[in-house]
This record gives C-alpha cells, structure tokens and sequence, in this order.
C-alpha cells in the first residue's frame, strides 16, 4: 500500500470531492483536493466561511468519507476501511482539537483526557501516566480533579489539546481552535501547539487569523472548494 514516493506522506489525499445534497440539489463543497502533508509538518488551512475547510477536515479526520478520490493516511487507504476500521483508526492516529472546545462540562479535567482511551487498547497503568503528562503538558497539573465547567474558555482549550495529544496521535487536526478566545489566550494555545510541532507532531490547523496561520510551517487558502494559491515559507 505504501507506495515509495509517499512513504514520509502522512496524509495523501488525491482528487477529493464532496458533495452534500442541499434543497433536494447536489451542491459540491470540496471539488477535487490534492493535498499531502509530510510527517512532522505543521499546515495552516485559511478561506472565507463555507469554503470547505470544517468539511476537509473532517474527511482527514476519518470522520466523514469523500464522495470521490483517494485518501491514505498513514499509508493505509482509508476509503477500502469499514465504518468500524476508521473508528479505529480516528482512536489512534488522530487527535482533534475544536474551536468550541467539546469537553464535558461535569466531567473533571483528568476524566476528559480519559475519554479517547475507551477507544483504545492501552493499559490501565500507562494511560494514567499519559493523561498526566498531557495534563502536564499544557500546565493544568494543578486542577487535574477540577471539574471543566470551572474552568475559562483558554484553560478548556488547554484541556482539548491535552485531551488530543494524550493518546499519542500521529496526527493533530484543529478547527480554528483560537476562534473563540481573546488575542492573548489564542497566542497561548498558538505556543502550544508551537511546542507540540516541535516536538514531531504533524498538525493540520485551519484559521481565521493570518497571525496563527503564519506561524505554520505552511499556508493553504482554501476558495469556494478549491485551493486558491500556495504559499510557503
Ligand atoms: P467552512 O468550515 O469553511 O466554514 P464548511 O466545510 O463547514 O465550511 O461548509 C461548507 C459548505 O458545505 C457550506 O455551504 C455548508 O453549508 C455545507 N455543508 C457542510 N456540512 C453539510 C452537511 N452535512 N449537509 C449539507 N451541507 C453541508
Ligand atoms: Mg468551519
């Protein structure tokens, strides 16, 4: 499966369509992507509203499929995978971070970084080990048995990374993730992932703001389900 030219390509995606049935008419969101992202890059994904880029990103994120093209992630075709196999997948190659955050709000901070290892397979003894350490990572050691709704909108932004990272992904796929914190709190969570980047992690970030999308290693423009131009730095 994994073919020569695209063994450091984390994700390889070819020709990838999209399209959603809307007032009873087929309307294409993504018309034909080709987009690779090698290991250990960090590419940010810009465009005005309703270009496609929560929808792109879904489908890397194995959370939705593609009406048409190839995707491999990770070498492996996720189109040829069952419902059942993606689920898997999703639980251990990828972490998502959202802009509105998605924790539980009665649940504490450890318990939400939890959540993804009911998905997994690892250890009981380890997976503690992990979630304090992503707990760590993101400086909330000490709030560890708080519950998230006491937290701030930043710190519940912390926790959602820390969640992400917890299981270990190859991939982390965030949905503008500064877009509901104040300049201040998303330069933070931008540090963050600064760190996580240089750390090895391949992230794929869309944003609004072109200060976070310049900090990537990378900057696509995503127009009405279409690249509209590259830039790289
Ligand atoms: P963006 O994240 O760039 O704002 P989206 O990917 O969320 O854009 O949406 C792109 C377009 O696809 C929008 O017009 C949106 O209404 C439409 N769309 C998204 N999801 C669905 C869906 N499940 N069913 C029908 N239309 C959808
Ligand atoms: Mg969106």
């Amino acid at each position: 499966m994994c073919a020569a030219a695209s063994r450091n390509h984390l994700i390889d995606a070819v020709g990838i369509v999209k399209t959603y049935q809307i007032n009873g008419r087929p309307v294409s969101v993504l018309k034909g992507i080709d987009f690779a992202v090698m290991e250990g890059e960090f590419v940010s994904v810009m465009g005005p509203s309703g270009s496609g880029k929560s929808t792109l990103l879904h489908i890397l994120g194995c959370l939705d499929r593609p009406s048409e093209g190839q995707y491999l992630l990770d070498g492996i075709d996720t189109l040829a995978a069952t419902d059942r196999e993606l689920s898997r997948m999703r639980a251990r190659r990828i972490g998502f971070v959202f802009q509105t955050f998605n924790l539980v709000p009665a649940l504490t901070l450890y318990e939400n970084v939890e959540l993804p290892f009911l998905y997994t397979a690892v250890q009981p003894p380890l997976v503690r080990q992990r979630i304090e350490t992503a707990i760590s990572q993101v400086g909330l050691d000490h709030r560890m048995e708080h519950r998230a709704s006491e937290l701030s909108g930043g710190e519940m932004q912390r926790v959602a990374i820390a969640r992400a990272l917890a299981t270990q992904p190859k991939l982390i796929l965030a949905d503008e993730p500064t877009g509901n914190l104040d300049t201040d709190t998303g330069r933070d969570i931008l540090g963050l992932f600064q760190d996580l980047h240089r750390r090895g992690a391949t992230i794929v970030m869309i944003t609004h703001d072109p200060q976070v999308a310049e900090q990537a290693d990378r900057c696509l423009r995503l127009k009405d389900g279409r690249w509209a131009d590259i830039e790289t730095e």
